[in-house]
């Protein structure tokens, strides 16, 4: 397909466009409606971490950092971390899939227990987003920066360029480019886009995300993950939230800040969470069925929940030196793979 035609299918289809790993295809239940929330949640001990997917490498590295006395703020950062450097991660990081042109282009942000947030959007040749993002919000007047000038700001915080796009990512985008044709995936297995949220040893709490976005996605497109309130909210009275999965439907609901607002009137972090998720898939004309988003949110006693539209949305949680992967409960039962 010509990149026009590209274009005008993915305008066409209002959402639709390839989310890479995240975006399943799955069958309408036109009857579906919100299911009976679930609580699922207890009152938990402290420090956790909790991140979007199976990233127990990155809960671990979190957990150590919080073990040690150390803030939420610097695990969440560390935590992510991991992913960024994981070259085998396809959507985060060093190898994430490019954009349609060939580029690993970013999306990142963190906030604090304070509610300071910094986010940088367009990235290029710089790993750790996250960190770029902290710095953003720690040594700027500033709360997101894009592009040539988040990297240029990066650079002069002593962070070094390379190139982003590993051998495998180029021939993965080469494929697709043969065709370069919107097409739903379902593949459960690669999910490294990377949300977290931690509370510490004091009950503070912060939380990260940090992406490649869309897999060849159309040059200078920004998702959720660095949209403060959409891809991510703290609020360290409340709880927090983060996002993954098709960004413009999570900015259209404002997510994020959505869940914690639930939660501030009284919902549990998993009604809130599926109530978020109701939002989206009860809107009129909804095409829900097409693509896939997670909420995972903790409130501050330190329950936690999870929520998707599809199935094989997963939560990795790590307390009471248990770091195990847990499916959440999703939205759309019916015939799903
Ligand atoms: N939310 C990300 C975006 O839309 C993608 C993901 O979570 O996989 O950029």
């Amino acid at each position: 397909m010509k990149r026009r035609k590209f274009i005008k299918k993915a305008s066409l289809s209002g959402a639709g466009i390839a989310l890479g790993h995240t975006l399943m295809s799955c069958n309408e239940n036109a009857e579906n409606k919100l299911v009976t929330p679930v609580t699922t949640s207890t009152t938990s001990s402290l420090p956790l971490v909790i991140a979007t997917w199976h990233v127990e490498n990155a809960t671990a590295k979190a957990m150590e950092v919080l073990q040690a006395g150390g803030s939420s703020l610097d695990a969440v950062e560390q935590g992510c971390r991991v992913e960024e450097a994981n070259e085998k991660g396809q959507s985060v990081g060093k190898g994430g899939l490019p954009d349609r042109d060939g580029k690993v282009t970013l999306d990142a942000c963190i906030m604090d227990k304070h509610g300071n947030c910094g986010s940088v959007v367009f990235l290029k040749d710089i790993k750790h987003a996250v960190s770029v993002a902290r710095k953003v919000m720690e040594n700027t007047p500033h709360v997101i920066l894009a592009g040539d000038g988040a990297k240029q700001f990066a650079i002069s915080e002593g962070f070094e360029p390379e190139n982003l796009l590993t051998e495998a990512s180029k021939e993965a985008w080469e494929e697709w480019n043969l065709k370069s044709e919107y097409k739903p995936i379902i593949n459960i297995e690669n999910h490294d886009t990377i949300g977290m949220l931690a509370i510490d040893k004091n009950g503070d709490i912060s939380g990260a995300c940090t992406t490649s976005g869309l897999a060849y996605k159309m040059s200078g497109r920004v998702g959720d993950s660095p949209i403060i309130g959409s891809g991510l909210f703290v609020d360290n009275e409340i709880g927090a939230c983060v996002a993954t999965g098709l960004g413009e439907e999570v900015v259209k609901t404002v997510g994020s800040f959505l869940v914690v607002e639930l939660m501030r009137q009284g919902r549990t972090p998993q009604q809130a969470c599926e109530e978020a998720i109701g939002r989206i898939v009860n809107k009129p004309n909804s095409n829900y069925k097409d693509f896939q988003v997670g909420y995972i949110a903790v409130n501050k006693k330190g329950e936690t929940g999870s929520y998707s539209i599809h199935q094989w949305f997963s939560m990795t949680k790590f307390q009471d030196g248990k770091n195990e992967q847990i499916q959440s409960d999703f939205f759309n039962k019916t015939k799903a793979t």
